[in-house]
Formats: structure tokens, sequence, C-alpha cells
């Protein structure tokens, strides 16, 4: 299967240029160098910026037809190197080749749903005869393209959130500037180079290598920018809202998820659901688990299966079939972890599976009985370590799961249907998924948070409608006879 995975060139005004410096590509789970791109510069950035001005004109020109095909053509030819795709994710992310093959999956979906929204992006008609005096007006609001949309990316799903971000913009009829991922950037050059097969016209995508702290400046603060379309850290994300301005913003940023278990759920269903969310690509997703909140009265009795469950994850090598979990993306990130779990212990937690690091592995840990201050609570872990909680009631779970500065989505197992409804009602979160872990997500659903969590929301139809303006056209009915003639 192996492939080359070269990607040393970047897309700037419509032509791949490749610079003379180059930023190395590394595999996480040992450190080699598996490529290099592009270490783009001011002036490379400027160009692309440039260059999607001129294109945007280009893509609202392209018809509903051309978009609907290029994206399903794109959504073909992804599928068609679905393996290709997901040993590149897997080689440069933290991802195993199980969980690299299903991100690949919903990435074509992502396009599919993409090429579907192009005939979509429709307006309505308006009743200017609500008001009296405006009985001779007639129109409607249509939705018109943003110009050029700024997509940055995060590492943990470096193919499916770049397919979030080109798929709905494209299909709205944008120009696009891509910034992906550092750590992670091959499969988003890959994506691009397809997109441009698939039959995008070159001079509507962009795509910029290199340090986000260097280059985003520029690209979202420049005046011919419609709309940053941000997802990563909250830090980020409020230094981009700064730099960006008086602009359009769509923010999909961190969490803490809560998952509440109440005392008459269905303790296998739960704990499979908690086990898979809080340590599924090694903990870094944004929808991870990372606060169980479990009534007393069943604690014990999940707490076990929760363990036991843990300790049966295989952690080893990401291009083996057998495993479940990988290396954290990079080797400081599983001391920094490790050093949270150290914090949270001192403080009186009690460490229940894992614990231990090797290199950038972290084992999948469960804690029990962490303070609600310590940073494994209160701020967003990223890596595999998954804090319980037992509380007295429904109602103290609700309080427990919106202490926190983020709110993204939560897990709530119960049978009950008057509780379930009091946590969707109780939640301070962008979704509540009954019976399921937080990190539940199919790609045309709403997806984004309360608070901390971001602004606005993404999901194929829901990000496209985000990257338009709307206009009002209104007709002044009133006849009026042209000079010389009769009505
Ligand atoms: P990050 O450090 O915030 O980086 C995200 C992107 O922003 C990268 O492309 C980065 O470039 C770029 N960047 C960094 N500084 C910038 C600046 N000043 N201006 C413009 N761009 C800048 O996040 P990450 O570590 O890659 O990803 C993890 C975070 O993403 C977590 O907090 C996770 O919860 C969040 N996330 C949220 C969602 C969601 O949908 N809500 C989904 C996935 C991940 P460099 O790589 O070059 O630094």
């Amino acid at each position: 299967m192996a492939t080359a995975l070269s990607t040393a060139q970047n897309l700037v005004g419509g032509r791949w240029i490749a610079p003379a410096a180059t930023l190395p590509v590394c595999d996480p789970q040992d450190g080699s160098v598996i490529s290099r791109v592009p270490d783009g510069t001011d002036e490379m950035m400027a160009a692309a910026i440039e260059g999607a001005v001129a294109g945007a004109a280009v893509a609202e020109k392209l018809s509903v037809h051309q978009r609907l095909t290029m994206l399903r053509r794109a959504a073909e030819l992804v599928e068609a190197r679905s393996e290709t795709f997901a040993y590149t994710l897997a080689c440069e992310s933290s991802k195993t080749i199980r969980e690299a093959r299903a991100e690949v999956r919903r990435a074509v979906d992502t396009l599919r749903l993409s090429s579907e929204e192009s005939a979509r992006i429709t307006g309505e008609t308006i009743a200017f005869d609500r008001r009296p005096g405006a009985e001779q007006r007639s129109g409607f609001y249509e939705r018109v393209p943003v110009g050029v949309v700024a997509a940055i990316t995060p590492f943990n799903d470096p193919l499916n959130l770049v397919a979030h971000k080109l798929g709905p913009a494209l299909a709205a009829g944008n120009a696009v500037v891509l910034k992906p991922a550092s750590l992670a950037p091959l499969s988003a050059l890959r994506l691009v180079e397809t997109l441009l097969e698939a039959g995008v016209p070159p001079e509507v995508l962009a795509v910029v290598t290199g340090s986000g702290s260097r280059l985003g400046g520029q690209l979202v603060s420049h005046p011919g920018v419609g709309l940053v379309s941000f997802t990563g850290g909250l830090e980020t994300g409020r230094r981009i809202a700064r730099q960006a301005g008086l602009k359009k913003l769509s923010m999909e940023l961190g969490a803490n998820s809560p998952v509440l278990v109440l005392d008459d759920a269905d303790l296998d269903l739960a704990a499979d659901a908690a086990v898979s969310g809080a340590f599924s690509n090694a903990g870094q997703n944004c929808l991870g688990v990372q606060r169980v909140f479990v009534h007393r009265r069943v604690l014990d009795r999940f707490v076990a299966r929760m363990v036991e469950r843990t300790r049966a994850l295989r952690v080893g090598s990401k291009l083996a079939e057998d495993t479940d979990m990988g290396p954290l993306i990079a080797e400081r990130e599983a001391v920094r972890v490790e050093q949270w779990v150290r914090e949270a212990v001192a403080e009186g937690a009690e460490v229940l599976a894992g614990g231990a690091r090797r290199g950038a592995y972290y084992d999948p840990t469960v804690l029990i009985g962490a303070p609600a201050a310590s940073r494994v609570c209160r701020d967003e872990v990223y890596g595999p370590v998954v804090g319980v909680y037992s509380v007295q009631d429904v109602d103290e779970a609700i309080a427990r799961a919106n202490e926190v500065d983020y709110g993204l989505q939560a897990g709530v197992f119960t049978r009950d249907l008057g509780r379930a409804f009091r946590c969707i009602r109780g939640l301070r979160v962008g979704g509540v998924m009954i019976n399921d872990s937080s990190d539940f997500r199919v790609d045309q659903m709403p997806f984004g948070g309360f608070k901390g969590s971001g602004l606005g929301r993404e999901g194929v139809h829901f990000a496209a409608q985000s990257m338009t303006e709307t206009k009002v056209v209104c007709f002044n009915l009133t006849e009026s006879a042209p000079p010389g003639e009769m009505a």
C-alpha cells in the first residue's frame, strides 16, 4: 500500500509553486520525517489572497450544475482513492488505519452533501404587503457568496474538517484560501489536488502551508476576506477574532464534553459509548468524552465496566489492523497530559486505569475523584484521559456538566423520557445525544457550541448558509404610463 507522501507544493494564484524552504511532516508514532511541505512566506500568502479575490469573480459565475458536478466528482475520486487517503492520514496524524478509513468515508459523505447543497443556495419571496401602503411591492431575498473564505483547520481530523470548509464554500460559490494544520497538512494538500482534478478552477482555490501564528494574521485581517472559518483551540480562536476585526466569523473551538449516566441507564451501552468517545483518536477529538457524571447508585457497577473496557484497548502501531489507539500528535502533548494527570492525583484523584506514558503514547486513562478545579476537569485535556464523578441526582449532574467554560455536545444515558428532557433543557451545549456518547456526529447535522466552544454552526447546510450574504430585492409595481401613452 506504500505510496509517496511528497506534497511539496502550494497552490497560489492558480499555480502550484514549490518554494525553497520546506517544513518536515513527522509521523508522531516514532518521530520519523515522512514528507516535507512548503514553509509558506508572507509573500505567498499575500499572492494567495489576491488570487482568491480575483478567483471569487470566477467562483460566483459557476452555475449550480457546475458546482454540483465538480463536488460530486471530487467525492467519487476520494472514494476511489480511499486507501491512499487513509494511509496518508494514518501516517501524518494520531489515527489508526481503521480510524483513518472511517474519516475518509466521512469526507466522501461531506463532499457528497456539499454537492447536493449547491442546489439549495436559494432564497424566498417576501410578503412586503404585510405593511399597509406596501401593496404594490413584490420581491424576494437571495443568497450570494461572501466572496473569499479563509479556512483554517486543526490537526485532529486533517481530511474531513478540511472537506467541511472547502465543500460548503465551493457549493455556495466562493473562492477559498486554506491554511491547514502544520502537524498534519498532507491530506489537505491531497484533497486540494483532487478538487482541481474534479474540475474546480485553480484560481478559485488556494492552499498555503506553514506556521499559523506567522501567516494567520495576514489572512484573517485582509479586507478581501469575507468570512473566516476557523476550527481549532479556544486561545487561537480568541486571537483570530481580535485580528479579524469586523468580519463574519465561524469558530469551531474546543470542549471537555460531559456524559451523564443516570441510575436507570443501560450500563453496558453507556460504558461502551463512554470508552469509545473518550479514547478514539487518542482522545484528540473536540467532542471527546472527558467528564462522566454517574448517579451514585450505579457508580460502582458503571466504573467496573468502564475500567474493564479501557484495559482491553490495544495501544500500538497505527497501521496494524487490530490497534485500537495510537499515539498523541507529538511527544510534547503526551508529556503535557502526563503532567495534568500527575497534578490531578496530587489534588486527590485516583487512577483506575492507565496513567503511563511511553514517548508520544499515553495509555487510555480513567480517573475518579478529580476536584472540579483541576485542569483535567475544568480545561480541555485533548488526550486519552477521562474523569468519572459521582453525583446525587439529575440536577447535580446537569449543574456539574454546565460548570465549565465550554459547551459543545453532551451524552445522556437514561430510559426515562422525562429525565432525558430535563437534561436536554438544562444542558448548555450545542447538541445533546440521548443514549449516545457526546462524540456522536453525522456530517449534515448542525454542529457547534455554546460559550467557549464557538460561534455559529457547521454541518454542510449550515456552513454553506453562513458562507453567503443575504440580498433583498424589491420591485415597486406601481404602474406609470410612459410620457405620451395611455395605460
Ligand atoms: P490550534 O493550535 O488552534 O491550530 C488550529 C489551526 O490554526 C492550525 O492550522 C494553526 O496553524 C492555525 N493557527 C495557529 N495560530 C494562528 C493564528 N494566530 N492565526 C491564524 N491561524 C492560526 O488547534 P490544534 O491544536 O490544531 O487543534 C486542536 C484544537 O482544535 C482543540 O482545541 C480541539 O477541540 C479543536 N477542534 C475543534 C473542533 C470543532 O469542530 N469544534 C474540531 C476539531 C478540533 P499551525 O498548525 O501552523 O500552528
